[in-house]
């Protein structure tokens, strides 16, 4: 709607203020409005919506007031990489957004354009405490991206020289555990029930969530998976991305 509503909107996103997010959306900002913000690593110079924007800088009290007025858990950074808030909060290790985004239908293992999902970028950012609670929601461990990174890769790669040996194999740890006991957990947050592959059932339509029940399966859909089904895997044209990206995993392969 209004232009100056929703540029008021990302300042005050982007300033962490709470109050002047009310104040715009109350003046007519659309919720999910994006915009560029370029000293960021995760969207480059693309659009990223309000909701991103406040995961990736640990807003908590803006991503519930946006997610309340109904903003989108699933609309992605206009970028070759299209990641989501998910990513962006994993990423950053901002667990407690995390765990709201889950709460809210956001998917688990939400794939970005190198069909990289958040608890891999977790991993390569070496956020332990946001791996343990990804995995303790039942976010999967054995997943690839396109070029064949599973978590454990994301978490043994110095991506931003971190230099730090104690979180890597602390990381490592958390995953080879989840691993070997191949649990997994039923994806209506209010249940988070542990069980195997053989024993949940997986959404027929994205075949990404899984749930213990039939009940649990339409608890989840009112929470917010209707919103995310069918938007949580990458949409991106696989061969353009590998393109883009090709050169710099393999240079990361041969660093390794
Ligand atoms: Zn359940
Ligand atoms: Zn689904």
């Amino acid at each position: 709607m209004a232009k100056p509503a929703n540029e008021a909107l990302m300042e005050a996103v982007n300033n962490g203020c709470l109050r002047g997010v009310k104040a715009a959306l109350k003046a007519g900002a659309d919720v999910d409005y994006a915009q560029r913000r370029p000293d960021n690593d995760l969207t480059g110079s693309c659009s990223s919506t309000a909701l991103f924007h406040a995961c990736i800088d640990g807003h908590t009290d803006i991503v519930r007031l946006l997610i309340r007025k109904g903003a989108s858990v699933s609309k992605r950074v206009e970028a070759t990489i299209q990641a989501s808030p998910l990513h962006g909060a994993a990423s950053r290790g901002h667990t407690e957004v995390v765990e709201l985004l889950v709460r809210h239908g956001a998917t688990l293992d939400m794939q970005d354009g190198m069909q990289a999902t958040p608890i891999m970028a977790a991993c390569m950012y070496k956020r332990v405490d946001t791996v343990r609670r990804l995995i303790e929601l039942g976010a999967r461990v054995d997943l690839t991206t396109i070029f064949g990174n599973t978590a454990q890769w994301f978490c043994e790669f110095d991506f931003v020289n971190q230099n730090c040996d104690f979180s890597r194999k602390e990381l490592v740890g958390l995953v080879q555990e989840a691993l070997q006991t191949k649990l997994l957990r039923c994806c209506n947050p209010s249940c988070g029930k542990p069980g195997y592959r053989s024993n949940l059932k997986l959404c027929a339509q994205c075949k990404l969530t899984r749930y213990c029940s039939r009940d649990c399966q339409k608890q989840h859909w009112t929470v917010g998976h209707k919103k995310s089904c069918g938007h949580d895997t990458c949409i991106v044209d696989g061969p353009v991305i590998e393109a883009l990206l090709a050169p710099l995993f393999k240079l990361a392969g041969k660093l390794e």
